[in-house]
């Protein structure tokens, strides 16, 4: 094959090929390139300024995307130029974008392949290391968060998302009219939210924050009243259904150990039917769930009253939701249920903030979403002990849109 073609085949602008070699057995591919006749502009790779004096010439080997069945090498004849403000510094260039041996169409296609794939599996496929990958991953991520537009905060989701005993909580904000994570910060604190506030934004981008969806979780409220005073703060039905089956599974936890023998039986195992709403059970587990109710009236009150407290959200006005809602607690009379009465209780503390969702329109779904995805790359990928590592893969994901989780499963 000729050297031109070589260049077609490699497309690196700019650059040709001027030396090929091909090793027959072990199935190499080596090739030698250096700029094109035409491309004489030189860039400082310390202060990215146009530079003319040419220190030295060296060459470096890079590892470009495999052709056919051969691993392809590519020898690059570089510059060291002298910068005036740098001093002698590697001249800058495109196709190599770091300072590992992997050219910029290889650590792209690196990249695209964590999407969807683990870490190990990607490894294996290219022949590298996991950490290798890692850092190519992570690489190729910051290019592009650096190249990325990012639009205002005006409506701001706060979560949290249990980790396990060992790093228990996250605390993630998120963009709500984009669906993208923000921030992480460990713990739950109202410190947590204070250092997102005062290290991300500045006065100006705070006072542009128009509404909150959060958990009725204290912490954040005062964390929220203190730094974004004119932000309303709604209590979304994601983050209030949480509660109430929270509430449920104590009701059952509670029939569990009251009662003995074969109801018991019963009643072990249908945390997950209790959990579930009505309308998404098959007609086998909906039998499975009147069975347990024969047997326990007070979890089926339980579980009735988290089903109808669900239809509080269908009501957009104010005063509707509210009337809706004071029927709600009036059911609670002579139930002699704790748990929702704790419930209901809450539900009156932050009454502000549940009718303020007919008030301020917020994409519903949306928090719940992002919970979802991160709940995804942590199964997947394990230990993402880098929490910078862990918030751009969550971006790339929601801004790619690939596998957004389903917001029909309560839990
Ligand atoms: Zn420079």
């Amino acid at each position: 094959m000729r050297e031109s073609q070589w260049t077609k085949i490699l497309g690196w602008p700019g650059y040709r090929v001027y030396r090929s070699e091909i090793k027959e057995e072990a199935k190499r591919l080596r090739l030698w390139v250096r700029r094109k006749v035409g491309n004489r502009r030189l860039e400082c790779s310390g202060c990215g300024r146009r530079i003319h004096r040419i220190a030295e010439v060296y060459e470096r080997e890079v590892r470009d995307l495999p052709w056919s069945e051969y691993r392809t090498t590519v020898v690059i004849e570089l510059y060291r130029v002298g910068c005036p403000d740098c001093g002698v510094k590697a001249e800058k260039v495109p196709q190599l974008p770091s300072k590992a041996p992997f050219s910029k169409h290889f650590e792209e296609a690196v990249g695209l392949a964590c999407e969807s794939a683990a870490v190990r599996g990607v490894a294996r496929q290219f022949g590298l290391s996991s950490s290798t990958v890692r850092a190519i991953d992570l690489r190729s991520l910051k290019r592009w968060a650096k190249a990325r537009w990012k639009p205002a905060l005006r409506q701001m989701g706060v979560d949290e998302i249990y980790l396990g005993k060992k790093q228990k909580f996250l605390t993630v904000v998120s963009n709500l009219e984009t669906g993208e994570p923000l921030w992480f910060g460990r713990e739950r604190k109202k410190e947590t939210l204070d250092e997102f506030f005062q290290t991300q934004l500045s006065a100006f981008q705070r006072s542009a924050i128009r509404a909150a969806c959060v958990d009725m979780h204290e912490p954040y409220r005062l964390s929220l009243v203190q730094w974004v005073p004119q932000c309303r703060l709604i209590y979304d039905k994601f983050h209030v259904m949480q509660h109430a089956n929270e509430a449920v599974a104590e009701v059952r936890r509670a029939e569990f150990f009251r009662k003995g023998g074969a109801a018991r039986e019963l009643i072990k195992g249908k945390h997950w039917l209790l959990l579930t709403r009505w309308v998404h059970l098959n007609t086998h587990k909906k039998r499975q769930l009147n069975e347990l109710f024969a047997l326990n009236r007070r979890v089926m009150k339980a579980y009735l009253l988290k089903e109808s407290l669900d239809r509080l959200w269908n009501y957009t006005y104010e005063g509707a939701m509210l009337r809706y809602l004071q029927s709600w607690i009036d059911q609670l009379r002579w139930q002699r249920l704790k748990p929702m009465e704790k419930l209901a209780q809450m539900l009156l503390n932050h009454l502000e903030g549940i009718l303020n969702y007919c008030r301020t329109k917020v994409p519903l779904g949306v928090v719940e979403a992002v919970n979802g995805n991160i709940k995804a790359l942590l199964r997947r990928g394990r230990g993402y002990r880098d929490l910078d590592y862990l918030l751009l893969k969550a971006q790339r994901l929601a801004a790619t849109k690939t596998e957004f989780v389903a917001f029909q499963k309560a839990a």
